[in-house]
């Protein structure tokens, strides 16, 4: 949609689907292929309901049922349509929901391994 508001495109429909406009909404939530995605990852509820993407974000991290990685998953995955959208605009490959969720599971333990403090350990210390 932004890239038809900027006329780098001159029709907004997600060529993909032909079925809806380019939205951000569209294109993570919406679309079919999007759904696979959050289908095979037993996570299409927590997409549901009203609002644009950044209103799903909310209500996943606001509700303290939700376990404390689930809005970290949820970005993960958004981030592997969102990628994947641009690599076959480009003549990439389109990964099926499967491949989606590894890539998405393996980023965030990559991330989260990136964040953990190295111990260190009271000889390493200098005197
Ligand atoms: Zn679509």
């Amino acid at each position: 949609m932004n890239l038809f508001h900027r006329k780098v495109i001159e029709d907004p429909t997600h060529e993909e689907c032909g079925l809806g406009s380019e939205t951000v909404l569209h294109v993570l939530c919406q679309c079919t292929k999007a759904r696979e995605v959050w289908t095979h990852c037993n996570l299409s509820h927590t997409i549901e309901g009203q609002g644009e993407f950044t209103d799903i974000l909310w209500r996943s991290g606001m509700n303290p049922n939700n376990g404390s990685n689930l809005l970290d998953i949820i970005l993960m995955i958004a981030w592997c349509i969102w990628k994947n959208k641009n690599e076959v605009r480009h003549g990439g490959r389109k990964h099926t929901a499967a491949e989606m969720f590894e890539t998405a599971i393996r980023l965030l333990d990559e991330y989260n391994a990136a964040q953990e403090v190295p111990v260190q350990h009271r000889e390493d210390q200098p005197a």
